[in-house]
């Protein structure tokens, strides 16, 4: 860990960040980053010059309470008097300047003001002067731009960026004092094999660059080096030159995931603006719990759209009320600060700016409780760039629906300080894992910390290269017998302890199916587990569907005490086929084995119907739990049409250092509660809950 991440990491887990105490700060401190808690974004489109209504954007910015807006400035179409040769300044904009009126009105109203830029495309002037700006396809021929062919798309790691753009940016704010530049596809658009990427990338690597139908691993890996480094040249660039005009400004890029561990970016902005298709309607919690497992304290904005996301980009649509509501009341829950984006200033559509209104008045009146210093969730489920998707969801899932509050974390944060708010880990197929993290989750359960892994966690080394045994053989209790069934059809598993924890809500079943893919084990001859495997046998012809060796010997789950601590070790794909098929079963074994490896009580429990996502947060004065109901017929599929309310939950809270709670709250019904304390616990019922509710307790 470096150290700016150290120290971040530990003024989030000791005393109070900076992030709860920011809350009388005014928009012109010079570390304003933690004030903003809500954040609207308004892009112009080349023809609003002229043609919008300024003052009805004012009067909703003022209404929703808004502290912060991002105003498109230049890149493509400039919307401010530019005296920068060959920025393009929209057709519309007469002598206007667009950008600017709007950014000191704003001003007037104390909101900070970032600058949008986008400079992925350029038009036929800059072309003619500068051909060599231009990105060149691996044929050799300049880009046009895939959706306006009589625009060209720029390289982004050429003298485009590195010498224009920057004349943009300075020429932005020194003109403006604006608190940060935020670029929009800043990062390039794909391969590009102009002069600039081809001599430079040569000079890095002495190779040619990769073709485009691949390349061998040493040249991919080359390039991928090179491009990592080119990207954070730029970023380093444009925040140098912002700071050197103003101080308290910042680059903002949007996207860079390439530099993500390099940046030392103030505030995080992450741009996933709604779902599509099957999109789980958690995923916006995720995405901020995402964000906080690799920034830590700083604060985390959530941008999301009010229109579809779909491959069609109807960018300037509105979807339901409902829909809008439940993906940005879900990012909230998990510690997102909410943005919200329109696409041209000249609305056509109204239906989303009262939901939008109502949800941010709501966030205003009850700011207090939603400035966040810390999470209370001891469970983590491991991600990061590697981690395999379709298990992490799985999981994700199931602790969704166990309503159990978990964080998540990247799998480079395994060392001590990171660790020590959790007291399980979840490794959902966490494959690729050094010598170096296995020891540290070594360490981690002798501490007393509890361990939940599936399928194929630790049989690999960082690289890739599978090991002879699990990195994790000695906490799993089971060595790898040398062989992955890929796919099974019809296997089970046999239930050997109905009295088991691991078992809790399952007595009555007579057995449970496997998974799809099973890792080949060996264990002490003898060994009994609470689950056995039976091996897969004919699912045709149905004459022949029956067991036929009944002597199962093979454990279908490693449950052991290890060190201080415990492990669970599913040796095959629970997670990934609980995605997959959604059999509940397997999604009640995996919350059990995440109570029963953690070995104390969950600091939250909610009882009730429905499917709830839910945290639990600690602030300067405070302690909030959020219930998000997503139960919704269309939930695993397709937008929600209406928000189906869920009957009253039993809700029972720890309290921090047994922290005395001197009134409590119901944030969104504002229904009056009945509750109790009794030692360290807060018990309460809520009313029924339509899409939200916050529990707040004064401490
Ligand atoms: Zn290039």
């Amino acid at each position: 860990m470096n150290e700016i991440n150290r120290r971040e990491w530990m003024v989030w887990t000791g005393a109070l960040a900076a992030a709860g105490a920011a809350s009388g700060q005014n928009a012109a401190e010079p570390d304003w980053y933690h004030r903003p808690m809500r954040w609207a974004q308004l892009a112009f489109v080349e023809d609003d010059p002229g043609r919008y209504d300024r003052g009805f954007w004012l009067d909703y910015f003022e209404r929703i309470h808004a502290d912060a807006v991002c105003l498109s400035a230049g890149g493509c179409v400039a919307f401010y008097p530019t005296k920068i040769p060959l920025h393009y300044r929209s057709k519309f904009l007469g002598n206007r300047d667009t950008f600017g009126e709007m950014l000191a009105a704003c001003r007037k109203l104390g909101l900070n003001v970032i600058a949008r830029i986008d400079p992925h495309a350029a038009h036929q002037d800059v072309y003619d002067a500068h051909p060599d700006w231009i990105a060149v396809q691996d044929d050799g021929k300049p880009r046009r731009h895939w959706a306006m062919p009589e625009l060209w798309v720029t390289c982004a790691l050429g003298p485009y960026n590195f010498e224009f753009m920057t004349g943009v940016i300075r020429e932005i704010v020194s003109t403006y004092k604006v608190d940060g530049i935020f670029a929009n596809r800043w990062s390039g658009s794909g391969m590009c094999y102009c002069r600039h990427c081809r001599e430079n990338f040569k000079a890095f690597s002495g190779m040619d660059l990769p073709a485009p139908a691949g390349a061998p691993p040493e040249v991919a890996d080359r390039f991928a080096a090179w491009h990592k480094q080119r990207l954070f040249e730029l970023y380093s660039l444009w925040d140098g030159e912002i700071r050197k005009i103003n101080p308290r400004a910042a680059f903002f890029p949007n996207g860079f995931d390439a530099i993500r561990d390099r940046a030392s970016v103030p505030i995080l902005f992450a741009d996933r603006q709604a779902r599509y298709g099957t999109t789980p309607p958690w995923q916006n919690g995720k995405n901020a719990k995402d964000a906080r497992s690799t920034f830590g304290s700083k604060p985390v904005v959530g941008l999301f759209s009010v229109g579809l996301e779909a491959p069609y980009r109807w960018k300037d649509s509105v979807q339901s009320a409902a829909e809008i509501r439940a993906w940005a009341v879900d990012g909230i829950a998990q510690g997102f600060r909410p943005w919200v984006i329109k696409f041209n200033a000249k609305p056509r559509d109204h239906r989303w700016f009262k939901p939008v209104e109502d949800l941010y008045v709501w966030h205003w009146k009850n700011e207090k409780y939603l400035r966040n210093v810390r999470p209370l969730a001891r469970v983590a489920l491991v991600s990061g760039p590697r981690a395999a998707q379709d298990h992490a969801s799985g999981f994700y899932q199931a602790l969704v629906e166990a309503r159990i509050p978990f964080e998540t974390l990247v799998d480079y944060h395994f060392d001590p300080d990171h660790l020590r708010p959790f007291q399980v880990l979840a490794l959902a197929n966490a494959v690729n894992l050094s010598d170096a993290q296995c020891a540290q989750l070594q360490a981690f359960v002798e501490r007393g910390g509890g361990i939940v892994a599936t399928h194929e966690t630790s049989l690999c080394d960082e690289r890739g290269a599978r090991r002879r045994d699990f990195g994790l053989a000695p906490l799993f209790g089971a060595s790898f017998a040398g062989n992955v069934i890929e796919r099974q059809q019809n296997a089970y598993l046999n239930i050997e302890d109905h009295t088991h924890p691991l078992l809790a809500g399952l007595e009555d079943a007579g057995r449970i199916i496997h998974g799809v893919k099973r890792v080949e084990i060996t264990t002490p001859a003898g060994l009994r587990e609470p689950l056995m495997t039976v091996p897969t046998y004919p699912d045709l012809p149905m004459e022949e569907v029956y067991v036929r060796d009944t002597t199962t010997n093979i454990p279908g789950v490693l449950v052991r005490p290890a060190g201080a601590g415990r492990v669970v070790y599913f040796p095959w794909d629970i997670d990934r086929t609980l995605w997959e098929v959604l059999n509940q079963d397997h999604a009640i074994l995996l919350a059990n084995a995440v109570r029963w490896a953690a070995n104390e009580e969950q600091p939250l429990s909610v009882k009730g119907p429905g499917v709830i996502d839910v945290s639990l947060w600690r602030q300067e004065s405070s302690i909030t739990a959020h219930l998000v109901n997503l139960s919704n017929p269309m939930m695993m599929r397709g937008a929600f049409r209406e928000i189906l309310p869920v009957g009253p939950q039993q809700v029972r809270i720890k309290m921090p250092e047994a922290a005395k709670a001197r009134a409590l709250r119901f944030l969104v019904s504002e229904a009056t509660p009945k509750w109790r304390q009794s030692g360290g616990w807060v018990e309460t019922i809520t009313p029924p809950i339509a899409l939200h509710e916050v529990i707040a307790i004064d401490i």
